[in-house]
């Protein structure tokens, strides 16, 4: 992680979402950062003293955004990215996903794997990635350090899974618990303001009520996030309402557990009824969408207008390897054309947006990880988590005079990583 320096002044043009949730784009202020915070935004430049202070000043075709947050990826599944889309969810688990995760028990894999998801996805604009890590203790703390060694903001989540599966690739309920309490301890022991550890049983067909109750149970006592997977695919579903007979959803399920809470994020929800809606607003409980997982493995059209419109926040994950790319501006892309395919093909549904995208890839990320009083757009007193983007480089060209909207557009509809110049989490530049 490069030094913090402890005051720095950006001068250009910077677009976010408001505290109002509307897109804003300044044409020129300076934000002012100190410890690694929004110190001040000023508008009138006269009033700022950049004597002594490092000080950046945007070129013409610059400007800033808040950094991208990736609600739900699998660290482990980098290496199958682009790998066995020719199968559905619970095939595909069991021919690629399963063998290649078990030979995280080998920590060398492990290290060298994790430094390349966190630099591939610092490099694509990631300031704070939601990880799935392994079901190995030890595999998921260095996963923990590499994020924190490399300086991205990240939860980081221990799978807990006690359902048998062949090859020994699940735990006791006994060892599950005894793992996930030695795996919290390390990553809290990493003392870093950037990691924490997540709550993260897989899904309903990887564990037992006793064991998903027990998880609820620790991120209750511990104040922890929680995440997993729900109705991602019908037949998951079919097998999860077979499995649980005495709940009446998918939903029910994870509430039974104690797993629904403002801290909890759900990843998926192609199919979720209207009274599991409920239930994960009455509980506060988020959404990651996606959609490049969704069309990879067919599972499905994820209705977002839907679940926005019944009061559901919702964040994008790229679901890498599900999904085949673990770029959130490829996401975005993906977002907006599986919402324009619905609408084509549903009545009255609304196609999503640049706006749209560019809420949830910011601050409706932040929000559906309960961290949007910290991080997610550019307010006083939260964390600078920023991307500068230049759209005069790469696949991008100024040969027209766009403004600064239409520039955020052209990233978003054309851009990629090569736009991308500079990433900065917690004042810090990281790429
Ligand atoms: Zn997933």
């Amino acid at each position: 992680m490069s030094l913090i320096l402890k005051e720095k002044i950006f001068i250009g043009s910077f677009i976010h979402i408001n505290k109002d949730g509307d897109l804003q784009i300044v044409d020129r202020a300076a934000i002012h950062i100190k410890d690694g915070k929004i110190y001040r935004i000023v508008s009138n430049l006269e009033l700022i003293d950049t004597k002594g202070k490092n000080t950046i000043v945007l070129s013409k075709n610059q400007f800033l955004i808040p950094g991208f947050i990736d609600c739900h990826i699998h660290a482990v599944q980098l290496p199958n990215i682009g790998i066995g889309y020719d199968k559905k969810l619970l095939n595909w688990l069991e021919t690629y996903t399963f063998p290649l995760e078990i030979r995280y028990a080998d920590e060398k894999y492990a290290k060298q794997v994790f430094n390349i998801v966190v630099n591939q996805t610092i490099k694509q604009g990631t300031t704070t990635a939601c990880y799935f890590a392994s079901l190995y203790s030890k595999a998921s703390v260095i996963l923990g350090k590499a994020a924190m060694d490399i300086g991205q903001r990240a939860f980081i989540g221990k799978l807990s899974m006690n359902e048998r599966l062949p090859n020994d690739y699940y735990e006791t309920t006994e060892k599950s618990i005894e793992n996930l309490n030695k795996f919290i301890e390390e990553i809290t022991n990493l003392n870093s303001p950037l990691i924490k550890p997540i709550i993260t049983p897989r899904f309903a067909l990887s564990c037992d009520m006793e064991l998903m109750k027990k998880l609820g149970k620790i991120a209750k006592e511990r104040n922890l996030h929680i995440q997993t997977h729900i109705s991602e695919n019908l037949d998951e579903v079919k097998e999860v309402r077979k499995k649980f007979p005495n709940c009446s959803s998918y939903a029910a399920v994870y509430n039974e557990a104690g797993l629904l809470t403002n801290k909890t994020v759900l990843a998926h929800g192609i199919y979720l009824s209207d009274d599991e809606i409920k239930l994960l607003v009455d509980h506060g409980s988020t959404v990651a969408h996606c959609p490049s997982s969704n069309t990879c493995l067919k599972s499905g059209l994820c209705d977002v207008q839907r679940l926005k419109q019944k009061g559901v926040k919702i964040g994008l994950g790229t679901d890498v390897s599900g999904g085949q790319s673990c770029s959130i501006l490829d996401s975005m892309r993906q977002a907006l054309q599986v919402s324009t395919h619905l609408s084509l093909t549903k009545e009255n549904c609304q196609a999503l947006n640049y706006k749209d995208v560019f809420h949830m890839a910011t601050i409706g990320g932040a929000a559906a990880l309960a961290i949007d009083d910290q991080v997610g757009n550019f307010q006083e007193g939260k964390e600078f988590d920023a991307l500068v983007i230049d759209t005069s480089v790469g696949i991008l060209n100024n040969l027209r005079d766009s403004t600064l909207e239409e520039r955020l557009q052209q990233f978003i509809y054309s851009g990629d990583d090569r736009n991308i110049v500079e990433v900065y989490v917690h004042g810090c530049k990281v790429k």
